[in-house]
């Protein structure tokens, strides 16, 4: 056990954000180091819980409580193993995941929980630090009885199933659309969350295991489903769920209004290729009075872009109610639940409105959107009622959508392979991953759904295991979680 007293004697902590004002002229990222000796303090504040309730909050079943331990004890070098034993990329995790082990921690039923999250990235940037991840290449012998696999597409999901059949043995290769791997951690998810030198680095310890990427490449158009059949002795498809949902009111397809994920890859390509200052994409902000419709993750995200690319103004939109400061009692301990949270964007700027549906967007005359008309609704039966009279324009002339996906793309990948879709327009697969077309095999958003990468990893690793058992007759590697799998609840 970590520090026997900790938990009382220790006040949690977690690292600043950088100033406001400060960080909204870059685009690094928001938060402050964390001095290790705080983080050991930190780490010393697990119980050691006899059920470790943590470990069923996380995806990936991470050894929490043994990582804290080691961490107090100053062994930082076997924490980084024992973080590995289950997280391909914890530098990922530890930076974007919205923690649901630390709303399953057992000491935050009557006190501030450890903090997990920022004990698993110090853990890590450590660890790159020190040169403690090398490449781990597969054996000769595991190298003779390899495989050949193909796995589409390069998110977390994609690369976390890759990296774990390549050190099984396989001889995989990674296909990517985009120009460069990491699906949503590259082109969706901005640089002042995660700084893509922290993906390039990991990409490098795939690289040189030996997984090889081919990217700008369309899997089902440019190699086709027969191509990659008669190439590849198993697939796995990790083509993300992409398909965003659209707001079918009058007006939807006037100049200006854009789908988040058109809008945010543009921003992200644009600092990527600018480096600190990067010149305004085709859809910018700048000077803009902005709506954005969605109040999730990619909404926030949406929201920090725009700040940072100078708009005028920017009104977030959220049609469910603003959720309570506390726990509801309907949500209680060890779930993840729905409370106000104020993220880095959030606090940069904006205004948030809450319980309003679109109706309809305006134009001017040369059909660009000038204003939104909402109105105000309420919970019913039916979902949410629309009160009367509360109707408003907002002056708007850039909205970005950000309502979510609502699948996978059904293009001539799948229908090339032919394998079913479930009722929710996810791939189909049973309890090992496997598609209806054998040796195909699907991980990530693209069979769970859009999800979390916590979720896509566990499902990479999980799908990987499968494939090996199918290619090998038998496998070492370890399933994290069942497709079925779901949070805490
Ligand atoms: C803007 C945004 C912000 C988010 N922020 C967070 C966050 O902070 N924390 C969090 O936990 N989750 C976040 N998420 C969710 C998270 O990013 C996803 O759940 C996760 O990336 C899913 O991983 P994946 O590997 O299944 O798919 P993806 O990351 O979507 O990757 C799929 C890849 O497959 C490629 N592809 C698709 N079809 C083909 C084809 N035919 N041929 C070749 N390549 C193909 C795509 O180009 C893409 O690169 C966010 C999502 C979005 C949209
Ligand atoms: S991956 Fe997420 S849930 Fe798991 S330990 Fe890290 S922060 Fe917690």
């Amino acid at each position: 056990m970590a520090d026997p007293r900790g938990f009382m004697t220790t006040p949690r902590q977690t690292p600043l954000r950088r100033p406001v004002d400060i960080r909204i002229q870059d685009w690094r990222e928001v938060y402050t180091d964390f001095g290790h000796a705080e983080l050991e303090r930190q780490a010393g504040r697990c119980m050691d819980c006899g059920i470790p309730f943590c470990h069923g909050g996380c995806p990936l079943g991470n050894l929490i409580p043994e990582w804290n331990d080691l961490v107090w004890r100053h062994d930082w070098r076997e924490a980084a193993e024992r973080l590995h034993a289950t997280n391909n990329f914890p530098e990922f995790t530890g930076r974007l995941c919205p923690a649901p082990c630390e709303t399953a921690c057992v000491l935050g039923i009557n006190a501030e929980p450890v903090a997990i999250k920022q004990v698993e990235v110090e853990i890590i940037d450590r660890a790159w630090a020190e040169g403690w991840v090398p490449p781990q290449r597969p054996s000769a012998a595991a190298l003779a009885a390899g495989r050949k696999v193909a796995v589409i597409g390069s998110g977390p999901a994609g690369l976390a199933a890759a990296q774990q059949l390549t050190r099984a043995g396989h001889a995989v290769t990674v296909y990517e659309r985009a120009e460069s791997p990491g699906g949503l951690l590259r082109y969706g998810i901005p640089e002042f969350k995660l700084e893509k030198r922290q993906l390039d680095r990991r990409l490098g310890q795939l690289r040189a295991e030996g997984t090889m990427f081919r990217c700008g490449v369309s899997a089902g158009l440019d190699l086709t489903a027969e191509e990659l059949r008669a190439s590849f002795d198993a697939i796995v498809l990790a083509g993300g769920a992409t398909v965003p949902r659209g707001l079918p009111v009058p007006g939807a397809d006037l100049d200006g209004i854009h789908q988040a994920m058109e809008y945010l890859p543009m921003s992200n390509r644009a600092v990527a290729a600018g480096g600190g200052r990067p010149a305004d994409p085709a859809i910018s902000a700048r000077g803009r009075d902005v709506v954005i419709i969605g109040g999730g993750d990619t909404g926030a995200d949406c929201l920090g872009t725009a700040l940072r690319q100078g708009a005028a103004s920017v009104t977030q939109l959220e049609i469910m109610p603003r959720p309570p400061a506390r726990r509801p009692g309907s949500q209680p301990w060890p779930t993840y639940p729905m409370i106000y949270r104020v993220s880095g964007a959030h606090e940069e700027g904006g205004e948030r409105v809450y319980a309003v549906s679109t109706l309809a967007f305006e134009g001017d005359e040369a059909d660009r959107v000038r204003a939104l008309r909402l109105v105000e609704v309420g919970p019913s039966d039916t979902g949410f009622s629309p009160k009367k009279g509360t109707e408003r324009d907002i002056q708007c002339d850039l909205v970005l959508l950000a309502m979510g996906f609502t699948g996978a793309e059904r293009g001539d990948l799948l229908t090339g392979l032919g394998v079913q879709m479930d009722a929710r327009g996810n791939v189909a697969r049973d309890s090992s991953y496997a598609t209806s077309v054998p040796g195909v095999f699907v991980a990530g958003d693209m069979g769970r759904g859009q999800s979390l990468i916590v979720w896509a990893i566990a499902e990479g690793r999980s799908a990987a295991a499968a494939a090996d058992q199918y290619l090998s007759g038998e496998t070492m590697l370890t399933a994290a979680i069942a497709p079925t799998a779901a949070p805490l609840r």
